[in-house]
């Protein structure tokens, strides 16, 4: 093996890094500065000149296809093979050791990974089962509650409640929901970690077994470890063990999630005679991407100080453009990727959309699919196949369909009304013995009065909220429509009650399902079928297009999250506007504008070679719209580095969208045949004021607030609206 292979391709300062002596190193650098090229090239270097075998090193990264790659990238240098070598995310080297370990972890040799979703569903009966109401205890709150514990490595037993009676009841739901764990063989991502670190804690033999053999562990993007993964590792490397991590305290962007940056200085501290390495050249971006990003996080206090240079040219610069709204911003970004290809010969892969909040994603998602172009999401799911837009559209199909029976098992129990699965059962059967459908089953079944009295109350409940909200919301458009139907099912308080993150990104996933609708026009090959069978065969489709398979080329979707560690030719950063990034969530505490900044940062050097930022005047999102500033970040990066574009006038301002600035609206005004603050009665909701309208012909609507019964939007041709 030629050694000049193994440091071909480094500069000095990763030289030293690879080619350091044995130790503990921390190798602290900005982003694109080659850390994660070190790590690989470290790890062929101990092989190859330290004679380490493979079997003893242990590495670490973030996501799971970043542990592929760098497998690949250690074959490659190695002529051979890294059998034998530990490679993964802390969750998943975790997991293999319970798995190995399995009667010392005490779990059944078949145990289970319970993921969020189940333990959401499992804390939720654990605490209806204690009678506990679920306002005041809800689920999500109960599973950050627990999350956190075992992140800051606590057992209930470990825990001291002080005789405060919220803590303590949070603590009760902690207990019974570790035991209900424990007899099924579950174990949670955050008992993952806590189970394998108190394996190598307690049990000597393991400790010593494992300290004898990993000589070597490396870790990637240290700064997003938390405390209980710091502990693992210190108990893994005991006292001989050479450890090299690597990260960028500019890029910690998991606060949120119980990371700690002061991770690092604590190496420095705990790990013997540990050093510090600094790359400071950057390989990735152009010079014009590398110079605003490092102006833009020079406005955070909180840092360890890094420089970072290029010698490479100073390329394009950054594309700014102002949108008219979403949709606009969506066609810019779209037509931009269109000409990569079509003019420059260029592929999707090299094309990445970077945004701050899934929801984003369908505008998106939509536009590549009118035009055409395959594109995969990174890390998360299409839109319509996310769970919540799901149990909407559950209940939207089973108005326009009662028949739908996967609709109705989908959401007969959801929001949970006390249906258990034995009535379901019987419906089932029931349905099977008649060869109905279920709906039809539990109606003859209600009837026949055969059902126990708490069943049939249920049942009848969820057979009238569903006959209830077809009639209710029969003559409103079908923006209306969806928006009550998430309301009044109970769907939207059920997720609202659920705190986190999560939580609140469903939330927005719902609303923006109401948006979908809004801007949702019938095709004209629709034009016989009801508005909302139209949309629903619409979103049928578009959850069945699939994702692009792996080898397809294809543009790549992700949020800024999910970004961290890659790299693309041309990205674009979308919805870049005060209040969605950084989001209104976080502008009011100094730390969390920080971590936000962080993550535009993190976005920022993902590019290569060309950068476009995009922010939207007016974004039509979670159902609402919304007129926002550019956003601070924006501000931040000095004019010399951005270029403003402007498209052609006529896509600037999209005829077609259904949607009226204020002055048109006055325009349009004589189209629905109402004025602005006519009063007007209608059949059902009474009397109430006309104060706003858009659309024309057929699709004209008005916007009444009733007197009691709210403000709602009506498609004229059918309010029956009479001028008082
Ligand atoms: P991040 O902080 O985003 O994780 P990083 O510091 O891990 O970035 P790498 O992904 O390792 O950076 O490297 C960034 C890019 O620069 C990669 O395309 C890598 O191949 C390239 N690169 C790194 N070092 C060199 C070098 N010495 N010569 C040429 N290219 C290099
Ligand atoms: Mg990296």
């Amino acid at each position: 093996m030629d050694v000049s292979l193994l440091l071909d391709g480094l500069n000095d300062k990763q030289r030293e890094a690879v080619a350091a002596p044995l130790g503990n190193h921390l190798v602290l650098a900005g982003a694109g500065s080659g850390k994660t090229r070190v790590l690989v090239h470290r790890i062929a270097w101990l092989m190859q000149i330290e004679q380490a075998s493979s079997y003893s090193v242990m590495s670490v990264t973030f996501t799971n296809k970043a542990a592929a790659e760098m497998r690949g990238r250690i074959n490659e240098l190695m002529e051979g093979s890294s059998a034998g070598m530990w490679n993964g995310t802390f969750h998943g080297l975790c997991h293999r050791m319970l798995r190995a370990h399995y009667l010392d972890a005490r779990l059944p040799d078949d145990f289970n990974i319970l993921d969020s979703d189940d333990q959401m569903r499992l804390l939720r009966r654990l605490i209806k089962a204690q009678n506990l109401d679920e306002k005041h205890w809800p689920a999500r709150q109960a599973a950050w509650y627990i999350n956190g514990k075992k992140d800051e490595g606590l057992r209930p037993a470990n825990i001291d409640a002080f005789n405060d009676p919220v803590e303590k009841t949070w603590l009760r739901i902690y207990t019974a929901y570790q035991e209900a764990c424990d007899r099924a063989g579950l174990v949670d991502f955050a008992e993952l970690l806590l189970r394998a670190f108190e394996l190598v804690r307690d049990n000597k033999h393991i400790r010593e077994h494992y300290q004898a053999r990993f000589k070597h562990i490396l870790v990637d993007e240290f700064q997003d470890t938390n405390n209980i993964q710091f502990a693992w590792l210190r108990l893994m490397a005991g006292v001989d063990c050479n450890v090299m991590i690597v990260g960028d305290d500019d890029q910690s962007i998991y606060g949120w999630r119980g990371a700690q940056v002061e991770n690092i200085q604590r190496f420095l501290r705990d790990f013997t005679n540990a050093s510090s390495i600094f790359l400071e050249q950057n390989y990735r971006s152009t010079g014009n991407i590398l110079n605003a990003a490092n102006e833009l996080i020079a406005n955070n206090n909180e840092r360890m100080g890094k420089k970072l240079w290029t010698d490479g040219e100073d390329g394009e610069l950054i594309s700014l453009y102002s949108a008219f709204n979403e949709l606009d911003e969506a066609r810019f970004a779209v037509g931009k990727i269109k000409e990569w290809r079509n003019e420059k010969g260029g592929s999707l892969s090299d094309t990445a959309f970077l945004y701050r909040s899934n929801a984003q994603s369908r505008v998106l998602e939509e536009a590549l699919i009118q035009a055409g172009l395959p594109y995969r999401i990174y890390g998360g799911m299409r839109f319509f196949e996310r769970q919540e837009v799901k149990d909407s559209l559950a209940y939207l199909r089973l108005m326009a369909n009662r028949n739908d029976d996967a609709s109705f098992e989908r959401v007969v129990n959801t929001p949970t009304r006390g249906l258990g699965d034995r009535t379901l059962e019987t419906i089932r059967l029931a349905a099977r013995d008649r060869s109905v459908t279920m709906w039809q089953a539990s109606v003859s079944l209600l009837e026949e009065q055969v059902l126990a009295g708490r069943a049939a109350n249920s049942l009848r409940r969820f057979i009238e909220l569903v006959n209830a909200l077809e009639d209710d919301t029969r003559d409103l458009p079908l923006f209306q429509q969806t928006d009550d139907v998430i309301r009044n099912s109970g769907l939207r308080a059920m997720y609202e009650q659920e705190k986190g993150e999560k939580a609140q990104a469903r939330i927005e996933n719902l609303e923006e399902l109401v948006t979908a609708t809004r801007q949702f026009v019938v095709p004209e090959e629709a034009e016989e079928m009801t508005p909302l069978a139209a949309f629903l065969s619409h979103a049928a489709l578009e959850a069945g297009e699939g994702q692009a398979d792996d080898f397809e080329d294809a543009v790549q979707l992700m949020t800024m999250h999910s970004a961290k560690g890659l790299e693309f030719p041309i990205v674009f950063m979308v919805g870049v506007e005060e209040g969605m990034f950084p989001s209104s969530r976080t502008t009011e505490e100094v730390g969390r504008l920080e971590e936000e900044r962080r993550l535009c940062y993190v976005g920022m050097t993902r590019a290569m070679k060309k950068l476009y930022i995009t922010y939207a005047e007016m974004r039509r999102l979670y159902g609402k719209d919304n007129f926002h500033k550019p956003s601070r970040f924006i501000r931040e990066i000095p004019t010399e580095f951005v270029e403003e574009v402007r498209m052609k006038a006529q896509v600037s301002r999209p005829a077609s969208s259904g949607r009226f600035s204020q002055t048109q609206v006055n325009d349009n005004f004589n189209q629905t045949g109402f004025n602005l603050g006519q009063r007007v009665k209608h059949p059902k909701f009474g009397e109430g004021t006309i104060i706003n309208f858009e659309g024309s012909g057929a699709q004209s609507r008005v916007q009444v607030a009733f007197n009691g019964e709210g403000i709602k939007w009506l498609v004229t041709q059918y309010a029956k609206l009479d001028p008082m």
